[in-house]
This record gives C-alpha cells, structure tokens and sequence, in this order.
C-alpha cells in the first residue's frame, strides 16, 4: 500500500541556492512553512555554517570540527523512522552551503527524499534520513561525539557532504546526493527513488554510506524471513492423552533446525539465522493447539535453507516464506580495504537506481554501536572517512586515487 503512495511521488520545491543571504532566507521560509504543517524543528546554528576547509589549506582539527559540528547539528533533531522531515531545514541549509540544486522527493506525506545535485550527476552519494528509535539527544566529549544517528546515519550525510566539497573545490562537476527515508524499517524511500532515475542516467557509480569502519563491504547477505507453524488440539492438562501439543514438535524442529551446518561464501561469511519471535499456546494448564516461529536468515546465494527447512518439518508442521531480498556481492575496487559486514542495507535497491552500475558500501563509525544506546562517532573516525571517501569517488570518476 504504502508502495504505490510512493509511486504518486510529487517533485517539490526545486531550489537553486547561491549566497549565504539567501540561503539564511531559504531557511527563514522553510522554518515558517514547517512550523505552519506542526512540525517539530531545530533550529540550525547559523554560526557554524561556514564552508569546509579547501583541500589546499585544511587543518585536521578545522576539519574535524566542522564535520562534528554539523553531525552534532542534524543529530539534535529526532528523525527516527517516520518523522525524517524533521531534520530537513539543517540539511537544506548544508547544502545550500554547496551551491546545491535540491529537489524534495515527496513519499508519503510529511516524509520526503531529499536529491541534491551539482550538474548532472555521474557520481551519487547517498545515504538514509531516518534513524532508529529511541531518540538520544547528542552529547560531545571532545573529539567523541554520542547519540542518536552519530554513526547511523547522520555522520555519514556529514562525511559525504565535506567529500563532495572537496571534490568540487578539486574541479569535479556532475555529483549527486541522494537522503532516503525509511531505511530502517522498509526501504520505502529507496524504492520511491526509482522515480528519481531519469536525473541520474549518467551515474556510474553509486557510494552508500553506512558506519563500515571506512572499509568497502564486500557484499551484502540476503534476508530471508520465514514462519514455522504447527497444529495441535487443545485438552485439559490434567488429560493429556485427550489433545496434542503443538509446542513439542514446534521446539524439535526448531532444535533439527540449529543441527544443521552452516553454509560459508567467501564474500559474505557464513549463513546465520535467528529464532527472533516464539509463541504458542493459551494458558499453563492448557495442551496448547498451536505455536509459531519466526526465524530471520542472513542468506546466501543459492541458500538451501528454505528447502532444508521444509523437510525438517514435522507432520503437523507448516513453512511460509514472509518475505525474502536477494544477497549481492559487490564489485571489489583495487586499492581499498574490503570487509565483510553483517547487516542489510539501500544498497542493492540504490545500485538499480543507477541501472545496475557500481555500488560502493562504505563509511565511518562502526556498526558495533549503532542502533545501541552507545551510539557514536568520533571526528577522528569521519576524518579518516573523508579521506577514504576522497580517494574512492577520485578513483571512480577518474579511474585513479586521489
Ligand atoms: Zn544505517
């Protein structure tokens, strides 16, 4: 359902941003026009919007503050999943910063997909506008910078926006920047951004960011959900012969489930998978008549897992597939540090945007904290992510590192 609102998408508010006069305008209008739809905003501290260091006089601590700075900035308003258009006026003044084109990609109402381009874009940055609940305001502590959204995402917006400067000021033209919304629940704001292909035609790469330690993913497992159910009848505890439990056979499959081998692709590590949701039954002095199982599996290519599945069943027992994304190994790009990485993101979704071309899975921060109540970033971590950044779009656009 929500798919097809997507598909409805309306382009708003096309803005081509110039000076600083008219961008602290732009964020006057675009702070009232919120305010007058009861949106929550922050108001963004207009002292430090100021440009990024060019590549020729930089100073690490002028660059790491002005990348902690703004994470801290977008972090302070709480965009978790569905309330994105929060964080929107802060983000519509950084690139007004960079002389950016922005359009708003309209996905459901109040969530837009924000696209910022320079040019007609060859390279595309991109990552997701929403974050995982709960909200955690920022706190700093010198170069350590926690909560909410440090790492996921909004250090990498940050990381990408100072790369993208740099490239600019290096005499790269044609780039893009892509925030989509929903990342985190049902990638509802990358599947809108189809609609947004015809303006990237020319793209050849695709760089998503997500907190990788700064290494290139190797590729991404595939999901797989899977519903185990069992029948039984129900019957007096105190007369057991009379029902049959559906717990039992539901706990023995489970358990043929966990005997069995785990498959190991050398690009994406091994099969894994989680009992996360396990029911049945009614009451303790009840012979329970049915149960469920939910299981997740990070699959790999030509997974058996399904199949094994089913014939592990018991006689009472029922599989269905709830829903299932394909894995995808990604192109390894010489010169850069690969890892594996154990989480699902845009990627896939954001490489067809571009028709299929090449899609880089990399950024600062570690995935080891985000979606955790320690959730951060420090700018030692995003300086190291510009560089890497650099060198890999340097080397896409020109076939060398920068
Ligand atoms: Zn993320």
């Amino acid at each position: 359902m929500s798919l097809l609102a997507a598909r409805m998408n309306i382009l708003v508010a096309v803005a081509s941003l110039v000076s600083d006069v008219k961008s602290q305008r732009l964020m006057c209008d675009v702070h009232r026009s919120l305010v007058s739809e009861g949106a929550d905003i922050s108001t963004p501290d207009t002292n430090t919007m100021t440009a990024p260091q060019p590549s020729n006089a930089p100073s690490s601590s002028s660059r790491r503050a002005w990348l902690l700075d703004r994470t801290e900035a977008l972090c302070r308003a709480d965009t978790t999943t569905g309330r994105e258009d929060h964080g929107l006026p802060l983000l519509r003044s950084l690139l007004t910063e960079l002389d950016a084109k922005v359009e708003l990609q309209q996905v459901t109402p109040k969530r837009h997909n924000v696209l910022a381009t320079w040019g007609e874009p060859k390279l595309l940055f991109s990552t997701h506008l929403d974050t995982v609940p709960p909200f955690l305001p920022p706190r700093r502590a010198g170069d350590l910078l926690s909560g909410r959204g440090t790492c996921d995402a909004k250090g990498q917006i940050v990381t990408q926006l100072a790369t993208i400067q740099e490239l600019l000021s290096r005499g790269h033209t044609d780039l893009g920047w892509l925030g989509v919304v929903g990342e985190e629940t049902d990638s509802i704001g990358a599947a809108a951004a189809d609609d947004l292909a015809p303006q990237l035609a020319k793209c050849i790469a695709v760089i998503n960011g997500e907190p990788t330690e700064n290494k290139l993913a190797t590729g991404q497992r595939g999901s797989l959900q899977l519903q185990l159910s069992t029948k039984g009848v129900a019957a007096h505890s105190g007369l057991p012969e009379l029902g049959h439990s559906a717990i039992w056979p539901m706990l023995e499959w489970v358990q043929r489930l966990r005997e069995l081998h785990s498959d190991v692709d050398p690009d994406l590590g091994s099969e894994i998978w989680n009992l996360g949701k396990l029911e049945g039954g009614t009451a303790p002095n009840v012979i329970p008549a049915s149960a469920e199982a939910r299981l997740f599996v990070r699959s790999l290519p030509n997974s058996t897992f399904e199949e094994r599945a089913r014939q592990l069943a018991p006689e009472e027992g029922r599989l269905d597939l709830i829903s299932f994304t394909p894995p995808e190994v990604f192109d390894r790009i010489p010169g850069f540090e690969h890892a594996v990485v154990p989480f699902g993101s845009d990627a896939p979704r954001l490489r067809q945007l571009i028709g299929g071309k090449k899609v880089a899975l990399c950024g600062p921060g570690t995935i080891k904290v985000a979606h955790t109540l320690d959730e951060h970033i420090t700018g030692a971590d995003m300086e190291q992510g510009f560089g890497m950044l650099t060198a890999l779009a340097t080397t896409l656009l020109e076939g060398s590192p920068g």
